[in-house]
């Protein structure tokens, strides 16, 4: 395309509250046939609530008071449920000291003089910890398509709390125009499999990568891209900007992270996926334009 209808195109997409950061994006845009996603926060709304609580003593409250004193810690999305849902229940969080988050497992601190953890099936396994007793009310939760997260106190697990988080409204939409278009779609995330499975089917998705650790999903883009695929990328965490700057076109999501927003060539200032089609169909035009 000329540089002129580059502009034009760029001024396009700008009234579609698509952000076009580097020039050669528009062009590549309409040669995408792959779509990436990254799940929470891009598909779904990035705002999940507690679902259920469920203490193995019975005793839910100070379970609930024991993850809120870690995740008030934390700024992950998860985090901000828990400690939202003891305020609503007027729970006083526990003292947690030594706090860490641990990447793609969950949280670490220290309580009672004990160990606390708080975090995925995997990770608790991985230290030894069985979550068996735990099974049914897991299934209950990744049933509604809620993330099951364990808390361990020391070397017992204490119970299991559901957080989910909704699918914004036009996700699916927008995934049935791609696939109007020819194109793939697919969803990686570092959340478990029920749970990605639920997601993706409700939102139409062709295929989905799960328990994806943060430092691995730039490789799905580079084992698609390697199949052939001229590969979108799209995502709004820090965990998603090696994802972003590893695909042929990155959309990071407006609301999202600054470092992702850096690492992608597009912003969707409007936080929908519809600005993924959107910049695609554009892009056609542009090139059809000057030929
Ligand atoms: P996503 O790719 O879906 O944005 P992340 O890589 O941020 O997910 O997290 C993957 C998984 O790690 C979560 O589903 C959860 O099990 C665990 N995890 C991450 N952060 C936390 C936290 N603050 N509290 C509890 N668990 C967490
Ligand atoms: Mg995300």
């Amino acid at each position: 395309a000329t540089p002129m209808s580059v502009m034009v195109g760029v001024g396009k997409a700008a009234e579609y509250g698509v952000l076009i950061r580097q020039g050669d994006a528009l062009q590549t845009a309409g040669k995408i046939d792959l779509v990436i996603l990254d799940k929470t926060g891009t598909i779904t709304e990035g705002h999940p609530a507690v679902t259920r609580v469920h203490a193995l003593d019975g005793d839910d409250n100070k379970l609930l008071a024991l993850a809120a004193g870690l995740e008030q810690h934390s700024e992950h999305p998860l985090a901000e449920a828990i400690v939202a849902k003891a305020k609503e229940e007027n729970i006083t969080p526990d003292k947690v000291s030594g706090f860490e988050a641990l990447n793609g497992k969950g949280v670490i601190g220290q309580a009672n003089g004990q160990s606390l953890r708080l975090g995925n099936r995997r990770w608790l396994e991985a230290e030894g910890l069985s979550v068996n007793s735990l099974s049914d009310a897991a299934k209950g939760i990744t049933d509604e398509a809620g993330t099951p997260l364990y808390l361990a106190l020391g070397n017992s697990v204490l119970g299991v709390i559901g957080v989910a988080d909704a699918i914004k409204p036009d996700s699916k939409a927008a995934i049935e125009r791609l696939h109007d278009s020819g194109i793939k779609v697919m969803m990686v995330t570092g959340d478990i499999e029920a749970t990605a499975r639920a997601i993706s089917d409700a939102a139409g998705i062709d295929d989905f990568r799960a328990e994806v650790l943060p430092e691995d999903k730039a490789d799905v883009v580079n084992e698609m891209r390697k199949q052939g695929y001229t590969v979108a990328m799209v995502g709004d965490g820090i965990n998603d900007a090696p994802a972003l700057a590893a695909s042929d076109v990155g959309f990071a999501i407006g609301t999202g992270t600054d470092v992702a927003i850096e690492s992608a060539s597009i912003t969707l200032m409007r936080g929908s996926l519809h600005g993924v089609p959107d910049a695609i169909e554009i892009s056609q035009a542009t090139v059809k334009n000057i030929r």
